[in-house]
């Protein structure tokens, strides 16, 4: 069992090979299969590799991640392999080619081994979406991981991999994170590529890791991160080493007043994040509390602008040109129809649904060119509260990890994401640390935004914390 590549590096230091690294994992994966965290599970080219990463080793050639073993969420393309966003409608699609972040992760020797259940088109936060069943929570089978990165975040969680890649674009990598006490880490927007990611909301998609040590993060994201030709959206702004230092100095640490004064939090997250907010301060840390005018709007501002986004990149899977095609249809309207409504799942039928109505004649200004404007807003705010101080501190999630089948009511389901979309609304690098266990035995997490990016600074500030905590 590795928890983190530190472990894995300290086992290849005594005689282990990659392979038997592993086989480790693959008989975790094996034994963990109830958990339902992979739709798929690449055998033969993660044996290939490892072997292959194995002979370098022997020559003195290996990547930086030899004997790294990574999951990847199955909506990140990944060559000759198959995809499907969990989706039916993508129903034996495969890859022509692989993400920029596989290519990277490869290069510098990491073993891909296998793809991750999620939420389908990663809409959702429970994972309960999925067109291959729910995933289950390693820490209790009966409560749900999060979503919509839940099989990355169980994979970790459990130790079937050494670091999962997840994709968040309102949350969906720091509240798995939070929900299973891993860590989850969403990089700035622009700065890793998002070319071979199945696009759902492209202003706000990004990926990033799920992992157990702050260093495993930053590792894999220096390595994914950075300028890319086939992403016009990325940063030409250099990467450097992500690895975390010891701080210098003391911090300057804004929390939002209305994150904690909300009716939704559970009382035990509060408390804790309060007692964190008085350790830190007695250790002659600043705590700046900071009022944020806008929380009521994030979840309303992200729901108009991220079905909007939906609605249009989900118009390309029409049962022509990917996978599923229903077998009754006749005629090209009959086909795109048919192949849509027997495709995609409910929540997705929603969201395009929503999307399409928000970008309608006579709805546009109302819905969505508002959203524009208030995304700007909080935009703005985040901005002005960073140029103060160095992160922002708020809750992950209002509650922990849920039991199955609770939260049937799609707006109930929609404010769990209450204090993520921030982030992804503003563009914004931030991370989900766990920091406590709740009575009812789940753990939660502790969120931290950073201004754009300085990586570097919200993980050192991170694994300070980390340590603190
Ligand atoms: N839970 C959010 C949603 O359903 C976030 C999803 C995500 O980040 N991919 O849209």
């Amino acid at each position: 069992m590795y928890k983190t590549y530190a472990e894995v590096k300290a086992a290849m230091e005594k005689g282990q090979s990659v392979k038997d690294i592993l086989q480790s994992y693959l008989l975790a994966i094996e034994e963990r299969k109830d958990l339902n965290a992979f739709t798929e599970v690449f055998l033969d080219t993660a044996i290939k590799k490892a072997e292959e990463v194995d002979q370098k080793i022997a020559e003195g050639k290996a990547g930086r991640l030899a004997g790294m073993v990574i999951a990847i969420k199955d909506n990140i393309c990944y060559k000759h392999h198959k995809i499907s966003a969990s989706s039916k409608i993508l129903d034996g699609f495969e890859s022509i080619y692989s993400a920029t972040v596989v290519e990277r992760l490869l290069a510098e020797d990491a073993v891909i081994i296998g793809r991750t259940n999620c939420d389908e088109f990663a809409m959702g936060s429970s994972n309960e979406n999925s067109a291959f069943g729910a995933v289950r929570n390693a820490l209790n089978e009966d409560y749900v991981p999060g979503g919509s990165s839940g099989g990355s975040a169980t994979a970790v969680a459990a130790n079937l991999c050494t670091v999962a890649l997840g994709s968040d674009t309102g949350g969906s990598i720091r509240q798995p994170a939070s929900f299973t006490g891993t860590i989850g880490f969403k990089p700035t927007y622009g700065r890793v590529s998002r070319y071979g990611l199945i696009a759902y909301a492209s202003s706000f998609d990004q990926i990033g890791p799920f992992a157990n040590s702050v260093e495993d993060a930053a590792l894999v994201t220096e390595i994914m991160a950075g300028k890319d030709e086939f992403d016009s959206t990325l940063s030409f702004k250099e990467v450097g080493s992500l690895q975390p230092t010891p701080l210098k100095g003391k911090l300057k640490i804004a929390y939002i007043r209305e994150t904690l004064d909300s009716d939704g939090i559970d009382p035990e997250i509060k408390q804790r994040i309060e007692q964190l907010i008085n350790c830190l301060r007695a250790d002659g840390h600043e705590l700046i509390p900071v009022s944020f005018p806008y929380l009521d709007k994030m979840v309303p501002t992200y729901y108009v602008l991220t079905t909007a986004e939906a609605s249009s990149n989900l118009s390309r899977f029409d049962g022509v040109h990917y996978g599923y095609r229903s077998q009754d249809a006749v005629g090209v309207d009959a086909t795109y129809i048919q192949s849509r409504t027997e495709g995609f799942g409910s929540e997705v039928k929603r969201r395009i649904m929503t999307g399409t109505f928000v970008l309608s004649h006579g709805y546009y200004d109302a819905y969505y060119s508002k959203g524009q404007k208030v995304r700007r807003l909080i935009q703005d705010k985040t901005n002005e509260i960073l140029a103060k101080s160095d992160v922002i501190l708020l809750p992950t999630s209002p509650s922990t990890a849920f039991k199955l089948n609770s939260v049937k009511e799609p707006i109930q389901m929609y404010l769990q994401d209450i204090y993520t979309v921030q982030a992804n609304l503003a563009g914004n690098p931030a991370i989900s640390l766990p920091i406590g266990l709740h009575s009812n035995g789940m753990p939660f997490g502790l969120q931290l935004i950073g201004d754009h990016f300085e990586e570097k600074k919200l993980l050192a500030i991170s694994a300070y914390l980390n340590d603190f905590c």
